[in-house]
């Protein structure tokens, strides 16, 4: 369905938990999430129905997201759940890549259809410094498991650091040359433990044509804008949430862990879509649609509007 400003709504992130086993510097803090209560979480049935609701509404594709979703216990039982849901088109993840190495070829055979890994560092010691407890090697392990399980066209996010990891912008983009990844580096925004982090860390992603200015020009792809070093297999995707450049084109709801619609991701509304079934759901899915806002205010404010982190809300 449309939502109020006109856009055509037709895909749902669907975060299925709030823990991680990273603690990445910019997401969480160091002590983490504190473990809810048994059945603070939703179930994979309510999860299910929450999906089913949205694709009688139009939505074709959902994002699994999290905290880490492969932390959550049973992953690709809910991954087979949600990829038999009438009117689902398309299933994708995103995932820090931890787990890939054991997980990559189950979440093919439960219907995944493309992953997203998260990867910030390609240096060891820095990988881990950002991440506080993370393994690159692990995470390579996961990246190759998931090229033999199968999976195609998958994309590497990086999140740029200004001052932390920007000086490993050309060996990122290099990966392209041989791997037919799109490799895409995404404006870190002010939410949660980074909002009040210094001016310097919040780079424009122009700074990888900046840093790399033999990237061409190639189109794009939902909300990045592609780039292509010559006869390179994969692409550069830049992703610019700060400069609003795509809320006219918004596409997304998303709903958090614990079974809230969010309509935007920078806006504080909220809608518990707990406890309600059948056209009651259907409902409220259709209100929260409906009260979408035109635009964020990152840019003007340098603030989000949303009191909840990155990891409640999956990105
Ligand atoms: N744990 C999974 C992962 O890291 O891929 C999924 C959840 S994580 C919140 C989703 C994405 O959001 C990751 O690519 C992460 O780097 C990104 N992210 C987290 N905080 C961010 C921020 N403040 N600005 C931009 N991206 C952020
Ligand atoms: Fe965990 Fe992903 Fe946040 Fe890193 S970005 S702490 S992997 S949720």
């Amino acid at each position: 369905m449309n939502d109020g400003a006109g856009r055509s709504i037709t895909y749902l992130r669907l975060s299925v938990t709030d823990l991680c086993d990273l603690r990445c510097r910019y997401c969480m803090a160091e002590e983490g999430m504190e473990k809810r209560p048994h059945g603070a979480l939703c179930s994979f049935e309510e999860l299910q129905a929450f999906a089913a609701a949205a694709a009688r509404l139009g939505v074709k594709k959902i994002r699994i997201t999290g905290g880490e979703p492969l932390a959550r216990r049973g992953i690709t039982d809910l991954c087979a759940m949600l990829r038999a849901v009438p009117g689902v088109e398309e299933l994708c993840l995103t995932t820090n890549g931890t787990r890939l190495a054991q997980l990559a070829r189950p979440l093919r055979e439960a219907g995944v259809d493309r992953l997203n890994i998260s990867l910030d560092s390609l240096r060891p010691e820095r990988y881990r410094a950002i991440t506080r407890t993370g393994s690159l090697d692990t995470v390579l392990s996961g990246i190759r498991a998931a090229e033999d399980a199968g999976f195609e066209n998958m994309k590497i996010n990086c999140v740029l650091l200004g001052g932390i990891n920007d000086d490993e912008i050309e060996d990122f983009v290099r990966l392209t040359l041989d791997k037919p990844w799109q490799v895409r580096f995404i404006e870190l925004m002010p939410m949660g433990v980074c909002a009040a982090w210094p001016r310097e860390r919040f780079l424009p992603a122009q700074a990888v044509l900046d840093r790399v200015p033999q990237l061409q020009a190639a189109g794009s792809s939902g909300v990045a804008k592609l780039y292509r070093l010559p006869g390179a297999a994969g692409t550069v995707g830049l992703i610019e949430p700060m400069s609003c450049a795509f809320c006219a084109d918004c596409s997304r709801i998303r709903i958090t862990a614990d079974g809230k619609l969010k309509p935007c991701l920078h806006s504080d509304a909220e809608l518990s879509l707990r406890g309600l079934t059948g056209a009651a759901l259907e409902q409220a899915i259709r209100r929260g649609i409906a009260m979408k806002p035109q635009r964020h205010h990152l840019e003007e404010t340098g603030r989000t509007e949303t009191h909840r982190s990155m990891f409640e809300i999956g990105g």
